[in-house]
């Protein structure tokens, strides 16, 4: 048999990389892990993470506001950008810290330098070293996409954003999808005035319609503005430092910060996968079969790179799976079903299973339940924001099919709920639970 520097070589200390480098150590394998950033990765250095530590920094907008309403005398608040953007990234060191632990207490060897593949075998590090494995694990993550227009430099993406020197005046946020919609909300709140540009007419594409529709109506009246159907031109700099984005429809959009939310392209450039065969698809994601498998026997790929399902858990499930099947004599497959997301938005939205018109498409007449409500807490407040809950049920068998919400804490709220859903329950299942009253999810069982 032949024998290799390590049983097992992880280029990418992300969420999947990590995740798979430990387990297999703890199954005995010899592990090496390269990183050419920060070990963490993408979720605790630059997203999940310091994102949602701003959404709930952002939400004492709201709140101080609201709290007056419930008899609490509120000096007129000041917010402070520099400090909350130092006590997010100093609680970012503080994980970093504690993930490196983590490999180190399993025996992973952790190099801090850029890796690439030299062969089916081989890794090659930007120091000049070339190590062999057994088996080689690609966790590069992804990387966000950047238009292709004159001044397109001019722009930053979700990696730089939070680190701003001072909060801008005024945003513009290119794109639709979830991480666009939260840093919409999050500058919002702030006091920054929001300008979301995009391509299409539509935001949120793959969530619930009505779902989606109602956060653009919610955001539309808290002041974001939005410009649909409009692609980029150029953008320009002016003698001030200021922006002015040039788009396809209306006048030029004037700016302190371009933000590019526009999507995540699977991170394979320049990483030699030539050199072993390495099959890529679709926008460059490595291609790989149920178990991570890519076209060359001893490479395997998880995570974001992979470009199916570009969410943390999925990538940590991967890198689980494959440690698990690979070195712990214990095979396992991700099931892919029945995944639930959120966008933490103000106010935030989830859904797990089939939105209504995917529903519609598979099973023909399906039975749509809703609630939509004023939450308590927003009528003392003078709030005029309604919650809106969605169950899609199967038309003969009563299985619910997808449940799909916008409100406050419909995050926290959908992660139990999904449950049910993945378990397959029936709307009579819901019914026959006895309401929580009063709250928000008591909905979920009055659904008429
Ligand atoms: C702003 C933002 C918000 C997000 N919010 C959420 C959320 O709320 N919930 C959620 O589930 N997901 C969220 N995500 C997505 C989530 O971060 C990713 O799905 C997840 O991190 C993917 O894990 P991964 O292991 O595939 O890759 P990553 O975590 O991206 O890790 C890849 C690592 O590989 C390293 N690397 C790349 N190439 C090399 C190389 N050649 N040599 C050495 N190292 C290399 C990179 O530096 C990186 O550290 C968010 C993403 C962003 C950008």
């Amino acid at each position: 048999m032949a024998s290799y520097d390590y049983d097992l070589f992880v280029i990418g200390a992300g969420s999947g990389g990590v995740r798979a480098s430990r387990v297999s150590a703890a199954h005995g394998a010899k592990v090496a892990i390269a990183e050419e950033f920060r070990v963490g990765g993408t979720c605790v250095i630059r997203g999940c993470v310091p994102k949602k530590l701003l959404v709930y920094g952002a939400h004492f907008a709201e709140d101080l506001q609201d709290a007056r309403r419930f008899g609490w005398d509120v000096p007129d608040c000041r917010f402070d950008w520099s400090t909350l953007r130092d006590n997010v990234l100093a609680e970012v060191d503080r994980l970093n810290s504690l993930y490196e632990n983590t490999l180190n207490n399993n025996a992973v060897e952790i190099i801090r330098e850029r890796a690439t593949i030299a062969g089916p075998h081989e890794v090659k590090l930007a120091s000049g070293r070339t190590v062999t494995a057994g088996k080689i694990l690609i966790a590069t993550g992804a990387w966000p996409t950047v238009p292709d227009c004159l001044g397109a430099e001019l722009g930053i993406t979700s990696n730089e954003v939070f680190h701003l020197e001072s909060l801008p005046k005024r945003i513009v946020i290119a794109g639709a999808g979830y991480i666009a919609n939260e840093f919409a909300g999050i500058f919002h709140q702030f006091g920054s005035h929001v300008t979301l540009i995009n391509r299409s007419d539509k935001i949120l594409r793959g969530y619930d319609e009505q779902i989606r529709d109602r956060l653009l109506q919610i955001s539309m009246t808290k002041g974001i503005e939005f410009r649909f159907n409009a692609a980029f031109e150029k953008v320009e700099k002016a003698a001030d430092g200021s922006l002015l984005i040039h788009v396809s429809n209306g006048d030029p959009i004037p700016a302190d910060v371009l933000l590019y939310a526009i999507g995540r392209t699977p991170h394979t450039v320049g990483l030699g996968l030539e050199t072993a065969g390495v099959e890529l698809g679709e926008r460059g994601a490595v291609k790989v079969d149920a178990d991570g498998r890519s076209s060359c026997d001893s490479i395997f790929a998880v995570g974001d790179v992979t470009d199916r399902v570009q969410l943390t858990p999925v990538a940590i499930r991967e890198g689980q799976a494959f440690a698990d099947t690979q070195f712990g004599n214990k095979p396992g497959r991700v099931d892919y079903g029945c995944i639930p997301s959120a966008v933490f938005s103000h106010p935030p939205l989830a859904g797990v299973g089939l939105t209504e018109s995917q529903a519609r498409d598979k099973f023909g007449n399906v039975k749509i339940y809703t609630s939509d409500f004023r939450p308590m807490k927003n009528v003392l407040a003078n709030r005029n924001e309604r919650a809106l809950y969605k169950m899609v049920v199967h038309p003969e068998n009563d299985k619910v099919l997808g449940l799909h919400m916008i409100g406050p804490d419909a995050p926290e709220i959908l992660q139990a709920a999904a449950i049910a859903v993945k378990a397959g329950l029936t709307k009579q299942a819901f019914d026959d639970t006895v309401a929580l009253h009063p709250s928000m999810s008591e909905e979920l069982v009055l659904m008429k």
